[in-house]
């Protein structure tokens, strides 16, 4: 037996801006990383970066790694109705055409995006199949979904982790919620996933100044909370993983040299995947993720 190797982790930041400036908190999760001399990983929706290409390239600048979050996220406030676009059931060809965008847009200011992340955490066998085709890793699935999905071969799943006992993501909904009253520090025992891998939304930390036509939950539960008060509950995570002697690194990494879930491997499963959302539901009965 080799020498017990310390636990890792990665701190992911799904960049996105569903009122005005939201994407801009993204500086303040770099920012915050920095100051432990850790780096992040950004899942950059390709609205922003065509809208603040600066934004990715302050971010690739700083050594953080830039990835794909999809196209364009729904703008709640301006299309309430608005399903995210990319979603299963719009065909290959158009889904194909929506990533490569994206794809060229970051490897123009960033260089070449290893990751993606899907809008909603909705992705299906098809939408994997597409993701497959630019990036090597996707991260949109948990730990338990992943076990079910065929994923195609060559790609790498790198799951969000999950609480023990449940289904929830560890995420934003915490940092906004209970997270500030949590013992943060015992993040790592809340969890058994081993690379950790952490959610956030550059949002988190931007006041919400605009009416937005959502439900009341995602209203009063999810926007409304957040601010530049949780930069220091993101502050108290990364500290809290640092002193468990936890290594942080971006998802690019953990990818390479922790992810147990490849294509050909999963396969074997022989189980359709579904979409992530309907698995999610079932073990959260919560729908609170961007
Ligand atoms: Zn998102």
């Amino acid at each position: 037996m080799t020498a017990q190797r310390r636990r890792r982790a990665s701190i992911t930041v799904d960049t996105e801006a569903p009122y005005r400036d939201g994407e801009l908190g993204a500086y303040d999760y770099a920012r915050v990383l920095e100051e432990f001399g850790a780096r992040g990983t950004f899942f950059i929706a390709d609205d922003i970066a065509r809208a603040n290409p600066k934004l990715v390239e302050d971010l690739a600048a700083a050594g953080h790694e830039i990835a794909s979050h999809g196209t364009e996220h729904p703008y709640i406030s301006k299309r309430p109705q608005q399903r995210p676009p990319l979603l299963p059931g719009i065909g290959e060809a158009e889904l194909e055409d929506q990533l490569g965008t994206a794809y060229q847009r970051l490897s123009a200011l960033a260089g070449e995006p290893r990751g993606f992340r899907a809008m909603c955490f909705e992705t299906d066998v098809s939408v994997m199949r597409v993701v497959a085709k630019h990036f090597k890793y996707d991260s949109s699935l948990t730990a338990g979904q992943a076990a079910k999905f065929k994923l195609p071969p060559g790609l790498v799943e790198l799951p969000v982790s999950t609480f023990l006992g449940g289904g929830l993501r560890v995420g934003t909904p915490l940092f906004l919620g209970p997270g500030s009253m949590l013992p943060l520090s015992r993040l790592s025992r809340a969890t058994r996933d081993d690379p950790i891998v952490i959610y956030g939304h550059s949002f988190d930390t931007i006041r919400c100044t605009q009416r937005l036509y959502t439900s009341r939950f995602k209203r009063f539960w999810y926007f409304e909370r957040c601010g530049p008060d949780r930069i220091d509950v993101i502050r108290r995570i990364v500290r809290g993983l640092i002193e468990s002697g936890i290594m942080l690194q971006t998802a690019a990494v953990l990818a390479e040299t922790e992810a147990p879930l490849r294509g050909a491997v999963s396969e074997r499963n022989g189980q359709q995947g579904q979409r992530s959302r309907q698995a999610d539901q079932q073990a959260a009965g919560e729908d609170q993720d961007m």
